[in-house]
């Protein structure tokens, strides 16, 4: 997907850090963070939403990604967000995983 911003980042065109990465999924800083560690889970193929989502192996991945990003950067509670479709809030089509959170 060429126009995609996720993928974009993926393929390093924005120079992106990448809090955590593994064969699945990259994961990166939320760039308007709603919480003070907002972080996002991105498998590395271009799935429009968890609507498209078919392999059940990569969404186990995905969920065990988000706890080892998570426990990477310090977080124990953290709350998990997937918006599926434009009326639910989704706004880049790509699907991810938000991570939420703050170290206390
Ligand atoms: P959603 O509404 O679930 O589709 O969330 C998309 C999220 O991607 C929003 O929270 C945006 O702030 C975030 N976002 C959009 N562009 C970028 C970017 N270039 N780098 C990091 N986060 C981004
Ligand atoms: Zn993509």
């Amino acid at each position: 997907m060429t126009d995609c911003i996720f993928c974009k980042i993926i393929n390093g065109e924005f120079n992106t850090e990448f809090i955590y990465e593994n064969e699945y999924a990259v994961v990166f800083k939320d760039i308007n963070p709603k919480a003070p560690i907002h972080l996002l889970v991105v498998p590395r193929v271009h799935v429009e939403s968890l609507n498209e989502l078919n392999d059940k192996k990569l969404m186990g991945e995905l969920l065990q990604t988000v706890k080892d990003a998570a426990k990477k950067v310090g977080l124990t509670s953290y709350n998990t967000v997937i918006n599926t479709g434009k009326e639910a809030g989704q706004e880049v089509f790509h699907l991810h995983i938000h991570i939420l959170g703050e170290v206390k």
